[in-house]
């Protein structure tokens, strides 16, 4: 009799398979649903392990499942993670040369997995494919792109509803990290999915350690990330300029590899740039937010925004493609009150129906960038999640900023501001608070203001945090010729209806290097870095980027404990039957000579 294909045994297929002790949050759930027949959609953030929730009924269900995906590159990724786990996966892409044996296969019963573009899937011949042999799932990933209120439309998607129909015996799973209840509602009607199939994990990515920082000095700051986290990192530039110039001076001070990606790079250079990313266990590629979209490696370990992002979920989808692997990762932010000011006046240049909801966006993430509480927190509530109060992995947490009340001084920059004339710059406010006259200040007359020389001591080194805070809260803006002029709530704060609380910035003797930035792989250990060295080679042979044949948190473990046989090697998460059998061996004996 065949055995019942419920959870547990679902489970014991984890182990064997992926070598996984247990499901990670709403897996399980997701994966009963699918053995059980019921059509689902899947709302999972990145790095949460949505891959896993089809491949794994793929092997247990008689039949193939067959794979929606909008990238090539994805499906390629996908298809030689999965191959490695011992799964029998095929792609139908233009970039295979195995069409006939794929189509063999699938008609003869013996694919797990059968990945195709939504452009495929909806052409008249595929339909009569499917016609020809058992179907055990529908998975149709990036689903959001079904939707027009999505970002990333793709007409095709919609043909995919009516193929479906045409095989109303076959579940279907629908799966996204996209966030909001419109798309989700959109994606539910237009892929025929129950309202009552909608799954939704939390948001929370617990690996990743957020932080967030004024802008000083780019390259230094940079460079400083990338010596305490030596492993792939991802640097966002907001310009294609900014990306070739910091790529060349993270390079120059870092000696790592580094490499540019923006759109305005030929096509082929774009690609290989990509691949040697995708490869790599040391890269750091600059590149604009176009860089990112389909690319599933998962052992980033660093993301860093060297200019603010455009909202709060831009920010969390960007930062969410540091560690999927579910291994230390961080995130820092740059910021500059420069960048606000900016937005705040591209606001007034959209349609005035758009300006209410930009506002409100810029305001959530000011939100984010200002407080001195836990970042985790803000950015939780800000998906409708209750998050506690205190995360400790996110730099206000490890290291609470005091906060100060500094209405008083805002007030004096703010009366500096209106009184001479909302026209100039900071540096120019600066030097009229401090008493500094140069030639300009006199010649404007800005020396007999009664704001003059109004600012001294310590609170002349508050000037510029609070000019930034005033920036961020749109309390002043800038204006066409880059001066300061007052907005929203100044003239609150200037009367004293509205006060200004800020987190005390760090004193500048301080050390610079602040703790916890760096991830605990432990490059420099002899028997891990050996053991990165035989992945290498490993992966070199195969063909496949080195995380495809075990993550660093293997290697680690691998590192620590030393198995010295493959029933204990087989006892570390991570090492499936087939990697144990394929590897093992190899692993064991340079642990063993070393
Ligand atoms: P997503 O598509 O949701 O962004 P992936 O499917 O790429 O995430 O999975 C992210 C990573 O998590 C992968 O490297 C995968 O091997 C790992 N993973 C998935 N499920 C588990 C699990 N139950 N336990 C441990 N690791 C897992
Ligand atoms: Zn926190």
């Amino acid at each position: 009799m065949a055995p019942v294909l419920d959870i547990h045994l679902a489970r014991e297929e984890l182990r064997r398979l992926y070598g996984f002790p247990d499901f990670r949050g709403k897996q399980a759930e997701v994966v009963e649903r699918v053995l059980a027949g019921e059509s689902t959609l899947a709302v999972m953030p990145t790095g949460a392990g949505k891959s896993l929730t089809y491949q794994l009924p793929a092997t247990m269900l008689e039949g193939t499942c067959v794979v929606i995906s909008p990238l090539i590159a994805l499906m390629h990724d996908q298809l030689r993670s999965a191959r490695a786990n011992g799964i029998r996966a095929a792609t139908l892409t233009s970039a295979d040369a195995d069409w006939r044996e794929t189509l063999d296969a699938f008609r003869a019963g013996e694919l797990d997995l059968l990945y195709v573009a939504p452009e495929r899937a909806s052409q008249p011949g595929f339909r009569d494919l499917l016609g020809s042999a058992k179907l055990a799932l529908f998975a149709v990933d990036e689903a959001h792109c079904v939707s027009e209120w999505g970002h990333d439309f793709r007409p095709d998607y919609r043909q995919l509803r009516p193929l479906m129909d045409a095989f109303p015996a076959v579940p279907r799973l629908a799966l996204t990290a996209t966030a909001d209840a419109h798309t989700r509602a959109d994606i539910l009607t237009q892929l025929g999915i129950p309202e009552a199939g909608l799954v939704v994990a939390g948001f929370d990515r617990p690996n990743i350690r957020y932080a967030i920082r004024p802008r000083e000095s780019l390259p230094r700051q940079l460079a400083r990330l990338c010596a305490d986290n030596p492993g792939p990192g991802i640097v966002y530039a907001p310009t294609r300029r900014k990306v070739e110039q910091l790529a060349e001076q993270l390079a120059e001070a870092t000696g790592r590899p580094v490499l540019p990606y923006h759109a305005g790079l030929p096509p082929e250079v774009r690609a290989a740039n990509q691949a040697a990313f995708v490869e790599s266990e040391d890269m750091v590629i600059v590149a604009t937010i176009a860089f990112g979209m389909g690319i599933d490696k998962p052992d980033v370990r660093f993301v860093a925004h060297a200019g603010t992002p455009k909202s709060i979920e831009a920010y969390y989808q960007e930062t969410g493609r540091a560690g999927r692997d579910g291994d230390p990762a961080v995130a820092v932010m740059l910021w500059a009150a420069g960048d606000f000011a900016q937005a705040r006046q591209r606001i007034g240049e959209v349609e005035q129906a758009r300006q209410q909801g930009e506002r409100q966006r810029l305001d959530a993430l000011a939100g984010l960038v200002e407080t001195a509480g836990c970042r985790r927190a803000v950015l939780l509530r800000h998906f409708g999640e209750d998050p506690p109060r205190s995360c400790g992995n996110c730099d206000n947490c490890l290291d609470p900023p005091e906060v100060i009340d500094v209405t008083e001084l805002a007030r004096k920059l703010l009366s500096a501001v209106y009184r001479t004339g909302q026209s100039f710059g900071f540096g120019h406010l600066q030097k009229v608070l401090t008493g500094s006259a140069d030639e300009r200040v006199s010649s404007k007359g800005h020396d007999r203001l009664s704001v003059f020389g109004i600012v001294e001591g310590e609170d002349a080194r508050l000037l510029q945090p609070v000019a930034r805070a005033l920036q961020v809260r749109g309390a002043l803006v800038q204006t066409e010729h880059g001066g300061l002029a007052l907005a929203g709530d100044a003239r609150d704060i200037l009367t004293g209806d509205a006060a200004l609380l800020m987190a005390k910035p760090p004193e500048r003797t301080r050390s610079r290097s602040r703790r916890g930035e760096g991830t605990p792989n432990p490059v420099g250990d002899p028997l891990f870095d050996l053991l990165r060295e035989l992945r290498r080679d490993i992966a070199k042979e195969a063909g496949v980027p080195p995380y495809v044949v075990f993550h660093d948190s293997v290697l680690r473990s691998l590192a620590a404990d030393r198995p010295s046989s493959l029933p204990e090697m087989a006892q570390i998460p991570g090492v499936g039957a087939k990697k144990l059998e394929a590897y093992g061996a190899a692993f064991l004996k340079a642990i063993r000579d070393n």
